[in-house]
């Protein structure tokens, strides 16, 4: 019976833990960094933090929920359901936390992995699950003078909650998803807020209130009402990706359903409007879902700065224009190392190749899961499996079932490890990137793009896709790794069944 080893207890991780288990691999270890499973939804606990996707889709086909209480979950809900799940499927004891992973080696001569947690612990495993996510890694920019600054400064996804923001001047630097969430709250308290623009957003509507009660009762008893919703939601996020794949024709539509609502937003105001505006095609960068953040910017105890950040001085955040914003606090929302994937993390595969090197020209893995050199190691949420419509849970599912193939294969081979084929994994990846061709992802800069401008998080087609493309592993696509026995006949290095 192969033993695995999960890095990440977070929607991914808990997700490929229940497809194994329930198909027979019973030795599976979940290894966390934090204290408990959640993942991003762990550690993301700004104020306003909430999904943007609803939850009748964010959430898994085989734990759904008739009582969400509204459309997009607020982060505490989201964080119950999944220790709701782990309970429910019994993962409390497979989950270890506290075990931040540092170095996951392939030995050649005993063809298993060591899987070694920060202070000394090691696991052995016959498979890896990194389900560590694109967006786990805070990234703060280096400000030149960022040490000088006397007052206090942390990330989003490190929200300080003892720090008392009221009455305080703030700077929020960064507009992405994450600060577009928390700016309304932080400017209801906030004496004074300075909010730091790079580049406006393109914002569709989300007005996210408590379902009214007779509608909860529905979703709740008539049968068939939470199904329809998540099929009608798919469906609807797919449509979104349509506009992104197609800029000059449903992109428009797309285009002129975000321009009515930033109007009516920010009507009245047409300096604002002309500082939040977005210079690039709808769709390039995430568009954002909010009927708050831009009414909030209206206040008026907010400001928006669209001036370049040039430091920080002792008293604040200095512009290219010379002005020194005074502050008391500066909250990046700055988002995450995307492109680091699973990085500082030391992966070694066959002949002691190094993941680092093996990705050197971008990240690229078989639908985002194999990478060739790495017998079975598989990656979730890896490369180009980002969504800019749907829901990464689906795609997570989909990656926990095509890994489950995977090792099936090993299982009914009796063999080491499964590895995908070098060819395979060029040829799908050649034929993903082009398929990014006329797209509007690629008529901008974004964390979606490394500094090679290939996209290397997101995925070019429609969720459903996605889920066909993995559907089925298809052998002829793997090597399989014999066993270092003499029964196997095969004493060195891989060998194809
Ligand atoms: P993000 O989308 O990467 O946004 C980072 C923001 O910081 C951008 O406005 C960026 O400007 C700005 N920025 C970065 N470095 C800067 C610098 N040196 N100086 C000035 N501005 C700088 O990060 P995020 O908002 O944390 O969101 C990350 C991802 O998390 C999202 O895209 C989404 O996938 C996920 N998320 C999802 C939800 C949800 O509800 N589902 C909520 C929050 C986050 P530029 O645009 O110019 O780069």
């Amino acid at each position: 019976m192969p033993k695995i080893v999960i890095v990440g207890a977070g929607f991914g991780g808990i997700a490929a833990a229940v497809e194994l288990r329930s198909h027979g691999f019973r030795d599976v270890t979940i290894l966390d960094k934090a204290p408990e499973p959640g993942g991003t939804w762990f550690y993301n606990t700004y104020p306003g933090a909430a999904c943007d996707v609803p939850s009748h889709l964010y959430s898994y086909s085989f734990s759904q929920r008739r009582d969400w209480d509204r459309l997009c979950p607020r982060q505490s809900d989201i964080l119950a359901y999944i220790h709701d799940v782990v309970r429910e499927q019994g993962l409390d004891d497979v989950i270890v936390g506290d075990s931040p992973v540092d170095r996951c080696a392939w030995d050649d001569e005993t063809r298993r992995w060591t899987v070694t947690v920060r202070d000394g612990r090691t696991y052995d495993a016959d498979a890896v699950v990194m389900a560590t996510g694109q967006l786990h890694q805070p990234a703060t920019p280096r400000l030149p003078g960022a040490e000088s600054f006397a007052g206090h400064a942390f990330h989003s996804a490190e929200w300080d909650h003892d720090y008392d923001l009221r009455d305080k001047r703030v700077a929020v630097v960064g507009t992405g998803a994450s600060a577009v969430q928390f700016v309304p709250e932080v400017a209801k308290e906030a004496a004074h807020l300075t909010v730091f623009q790079r580049s406006g957003n393109w914002f569709l509507p989300r007005k996210n209130r408590r379902y009214p009660w007779p509608w909860r009762k529905v979703i709740e008893h008539v049968p068939g009402v939470q199904a329809l919703r998540r099929r009608y939601i798919a469906e609807y996020t797919e449509l979104l990706t349509r506009g992104i794949r197609h800029p000059a024709t449903l992109g428009r539509i797309l285009w002129a359903w975000s321009t009515l609502t930033m109007r009516w937003q920010l009507r009245g105001d047409a300096e604002l409007r002309r500082k939040v505006w977005p210079d690039y095609t709808i769709g390039c960068k995430r568009i954002l879902f909010s009927s708050r953040f831009l009414p909030a910017l209206r206040r008026p105890n907010v400001e928006v700065v669209t001036d370049a950040i040039t430091g920080l001085a002792p008293e604040g955040v200095v512009t290219a224009d010379g002005r020194t914003h005074e502050v008391d606090c500066v909250i990046y929302g700055t988002g995450f190392r995307t492109n680091d994937f699973m990085f500082p993390m030391e992966i070694t595969g066959r002949d002691g190749l190094s993941l680092r090197d093996a990705w050197a020209g971008g990240p690229h893995a078989h639908l985002g899961i194999t990478v060739p050199g790495f017998p079975s190691l598989f990656v979730m949420y890896g490369p180009n499996t980002n969504t800019s419509g749907g829901s990464i849970v689906t795609f997570l599912e989909a990656q926990a079932g095509y890994l489950r193939q995977a090792l099936e294969l090993q299982r009914s081979r009796d063999a080491a490890a499964v590895e995908v084929r070098e060819d395979v994994e060029a040829a799908s990846d050649r034929a993903l990137q082009e398929r990014f061709a006329g797209t509007a992802w690629l008529r901008c800069d974004s964390w979606y793009r490394n500094e090679a401008g290939r996209i290397v998080t997101n995925w070019p087609d429609l969720m459903k896709e996605y889920v066909a493309a993995t559907r089925t592993l298809d052998p002829s696509e793997y090597e399989v790794v014999a066993r270092p026995t003499p029964a196997t006949a095969v004493p060195e290095g891989v060998a194809a069944d």
